[in-house]
């Protein structure tokens, strides 16, 4: 479903990306796992079109999208913050997305409430933001974010902010959402138990470029470098 195709970024003289290449199989929960700076939001956001690669291409679906805007493609994204309206309900949270698309607002309502079931979210349905605790207002924030039935769904550290009790619920939530969906899921980590728990399949950069691809188990069992095997091996 998604091709990368040699892509790299700068900034100025900072390479934040160094000619990734990388395929993606349609309901593949992909992780991006490094320390800070390594480019992991780079490549996201390259997915996702607010970037555009100084070098490279992305294939979504078969097409080039490597010049198009986030609004042609079928992606989606779960900023760390969650960036949901504050002034807006948790229903219009989720309904703004497909009001800008343009369906009727029985279409629009139907959706929602599909979507509100199915994440537990209908008892909140008429709450602003700041009345939600931080596990309700990511599960808004991925609500939104499945909205428009995106093919990819990208995750910029989406559990950053949450206490190490709830993210351990949350992680599992968002995992099996993911496989009911069967949505290609991009996750972004630094932390390497949440990568191992999560993933099909682990992408471990360092400094633009990356060291290995594989699943938690290649990771974990055979690192093809001290870079990770230091990094997997660490504890937080
Ligand atoms: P973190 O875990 O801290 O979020 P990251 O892996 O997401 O880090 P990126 O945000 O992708 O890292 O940044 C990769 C590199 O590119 C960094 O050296 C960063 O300073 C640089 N960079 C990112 N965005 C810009 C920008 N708009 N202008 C200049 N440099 C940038
Ligand atoms: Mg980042």
């Amino acid at each position: 479903i998604v091709k990368i195709d040699g892509v790299s970024k700068r900034f100025g003289d900072t390479v934040a990306l160094h000619r990734l290449d990388m395929s993606i199989r349609a309901g593949e929960f992909v992780t991006f796992l490094g320390p800070s700076g390594c480019g992991k939001s780079t490549t996201l956001r390259i997915l996702g079109g607010f970037e555009t690669p100084t070098t490279g291409r992305v294939i979504l679906n078969g097409r080039d999208v490597t010049a198009e805007p986030p609004n042609r493609r079928r992606v989606n994204m779960v900023f760390q913050d969650y960036a949901l309206f504050p002034h807006m309900t948790v229903r219009r949270n989720i309904a703004f997305g497909l009001e800008l698309k343009g369906l009727t607002r029985p279409q629009i309502a139907a959706r929602s409430d599909d979507l509100m079931g199915f994440l537990e979210l209908a008892p909140l349905a008429d709450r602003l933001p700041d009345q939600l605790s931080g596990g309700q207002r990511q599960r808004v924030a991925l609500a939104r974010a499945l909205a428009p039935d995106p093919d990819l769904l990208l995750l910029d550290e989406p559990l950053g902010a949450l206490d190490a009790k709830l993210r351990g619920q949350v992680q599992a939530e968002l995992k099996s959402i993911q496989r009911r969906t069967s949505k290609t899921f991009f996750f972004v980590t630094h932390d390497q138990d949440e990568a191992l728990t999560m993933s099909d399949r682990i992408v471990v950069m360092s400094k633009g470029r990356v060291e290995q691809v594989g699943t938690p188990e290649d990771l974990y069992f055979h690192p093809a470098s001290r870079f990770v095997a230091d990094f997997i091996g660490e504890t937080n």
